[in-house]
Parts: structure tokens; sequence; C-alpha cells
């Protein structure tokens, strides 16, 4: 056992609350695991990562701290004597026997398993938060522009309401690991023994075994529920955006807590216009002679109807600009622009009056210019 100072590894005041604690221990512990030592500093790592792990496997122990605060470190680590069942000190080699085997997924149950001390408190099988779920939404142009709510039908697994997700009403202590939830396994190899803590089997790390069974979930904890979400989709939303609902996603494990649901936007083609970021692009045909005199046309936008000012003498492929006749913006103000671009239709079949005016209008000095551009 170290002889340092538990506070002060872990770079903590005396009066550290337990969160305090954990996040000190955990900042170090990821600075320090010694798969992270570069190869000449392996042993400083080990030995920081043994010390500071002592410390906080004390440190977190209500009981542990308080012997140590009172009687320093001669007062741990002789066993449990008549006192207490089970209190030893820190057993280093069974943290990193899991570290190595990989036995715990990451970190966080690592870590939890060594808050959860010897003190036989119920923490073996550690609440997995549930999946994310990603459900994909359809949205009109319309409907992208001026926000809308839309309501999602999802058939999911539940935590069951009647037993809390418990599966059972009541329960007694596993006889197997006496209500730990963990089992030590000893394994014999080549190289010698190895001892490592697993989640007890037969309690599937709770510590404890149902000894009746839930009515409503039929001791399965979850229940399928028919369900209707309302989702808010925001105006100015734009293809591929994320929207999270939480906690409406997969059902946690063993109480953990629910995932969240995504869901995702595509944006359905509109019939007549093209979205382009915030603005929306729309051709309009415009005749020979609107082009020349000019004109008012009625054009469609997102709000409805609206008219738009030709000038005489058009070019065709021009752009007019329709200001803020597009979508809002997601995450400013205002609003994106209509940018309509005219396309001028050249007659192809003219009658006999409208041939002759047209010759006429050639004959014409001042429109000589224009018309030969147009009719070459
Ligand atoms: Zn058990
Ligand atoms: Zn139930």
């Amino acid at each position: 056992m170290s002889k340092k100072d538990y506070y002060e590894l872990l770079g903590i005041s005396k009066g550290a609350t337990k969160d305090e604690i954990k996040r000190a221990y955990k900042k170090l512990a990821l600075q320090f695991h010694p798969d992270r030592a570069p190869e000449e500093k392996k042993k400083e790592y080990e030995e920081k990562f043994k010390e500071i792990s002592e410390a906080a496997s004390v440190l977190a122990d209500d009981k542990k701290r308080q012997q140590y605060d009172q009687f320093g470190h001669g007062s741990l680590g002789s066993g449990g004597g008549a006192g207490g069942p089970g209190y030893s000190g820190f057993d280093y080699s069974d943290v990193m026997s899991q570290f190595k085997s990989g036995m715990f997924g990451d970190f966080e149950d690592i870590f939890d398993h060594l808050f959860s001390g010897g003190g036989g408190n119920r923490k073996g099988a550690r609440g997995q938060r549930g999946d994310d779920l990603l459900y994909e939404m359809e949205i009109s142009l319309e409907e992208a522009t001026f926000g809308t709510k839309k309501t999602i039908p999802l058939n999911k697994l539940e935590r069951c309401d009647a037993c809390s997700g418990r599966g059972a009403h009541s329960f007694e202590q596993c006889h197997h690991c006496h209500g730990s939830g963990y089992l030590k396994r000893t394994q014999r190899t080549p190289f010698g023994l190895f001892q490592q803590t697993g989640p007890c089997s037969e309690c599937q790390g709770r510590g404890e075994v149902a000894t009746d069974s839930c009515e409503v979930c039929h001791g399965e904890r979850v229940i399928r529920r028919k369900k209707e979400i309302e989702v808010t989709i925001p105006a100015g939303v734009e293809e591929g955006t994320r929207l999270r609902v939480r906690g409406e996603g997969g059902v946690g494990s063993h109480n953990g807590p629910s995932g969240d649901l995504y869901v995702g936007i595509r944006l359905l083609p509109h019939k007549i216009f093209v979205r382009r970021e915030n603005d929306l692009l729309l051709t309009v045909p415009l005749s020979f002679t609107q082009a020349v005199l000019g004109d008012e046309i009625e054009v469609p936008t997102i709000d409805g109807k609206a008219m738009l000012k030709i000038p005489a003498g058009t070019q065709s492929e021009t752009t007019f600009k329709m200001s803020s006749k597009g979508l809002p913006s997601l995450h400013g103000s205002g609003r994106g622009d209509q940018l309509v671009k005219v396309h001028i239709q050249i007659p192809t079949k003219l009658s006999k009056k409208q041939k002759d005016l047209i010759v006429q209008l050639k004959e014409e000095k001042a429109s000589k210019s224009f018309l030969e551009r147009i009719f070459g």
C-alpha cells in the first residue's frame, strides 16, 4: 500500500465530495492509464495509476474514508477482522485484470465498479443507456419554410411502469454472490492463476433475484407500446437536419436511461421551386412582346401569388430578385430571396398578320438593332 496522502495524490481537498473524488480520479486515471504510457515510462505510469486507484477506492468508500481520515494508512489493508464483512484493502490486480481482459466495456464500467467498492452495493449490473434511434421524415418545401408539427407513430419497447422496470415486485438477495452482483473466477492458465471478477451469472449482476413476476410485463421489464410523438419541425429546416427528441430512443437495460430519438429530415422535391440554401429558384416563361414592351406578371411564391415587374427590353435568362420570399434562416433571422429567371419564348408559328407586323418592325430603323439580335 502506498503511504502517500490520498487527498494529495488525487489533488483534492479533505472535504471533497464523492463527485469531486470521482472527477479527480477519472481525469488522472485516463492520464496515467498504463496503456497510454510511452514505452520508457511504463513502470512510472503503472505505479501512479496504482496509487491513484488505491486512493480513489478508499476515499470513494464512506467507511474506508472515515477510517482513513481518523487513523491514516495504518488502519487499512488488514482484512475485515471481527468487524464488517469483507473489509479489505485495495485489490489492484483485480482492477488491472478487468482492464486487460476487456471484461468491462468501457472506462465508465470499471470506474463504477471501483466506486461501488467492497461495500456490498448492488452495482454489478450497471444500467446501460438505450440505443439512439433514427427516424427518417420527409417533409415538403412548404413545411420546411413555415415549420410544422408532425406526429411520429412509434411501436417501441418501453420500461414497464408497473414494476419500475424491475420485472418483479419482490426480491431476495442472491445466494450466489451474496448480494454483491460480482463473482470472482479463478482461471488456471499456463502462466499461472488468474483471478477475474465478473457479473454474477445467477442474478446477472443485480445482486438479487426475483421471487415473483410482474403481471404486466411478465418479468420482461419492458413492454411494447404504441406511441405517438409530436415533433416540432422548425422553419428553415434543411435536408439532413437531425432533430433530437430526448429519451425517446431505445429503452436502457438494467434501468439505464433511454437513448434519444433522432428525426432525420429529408426534403421532398418541389414541383415549381428549387431550393438553394435559403433562396428559392424559379424559371418563368416570358413572351417576346412582354420582354420587348415590359409587363407586370403574376408569379408563384411560397407565400402565394405575387406580382413581378418586367422592365421593357428584358433579355432572356435575366434573373429578378424578389426579396424575402425565400426560406427563413434556421439559425439567424430574416428570409432568403426568390430568384426568378425569365426565359423568353420566341414564337414559332405566326399568322400572316403577325408576320407582316414583324417584318414591318424589322424595317423600322429604331428597332433594327434589337430585332436583328433576335432574328439574326
Ligand atoms: Zn448473484
Ligand atoms: Zn413489469
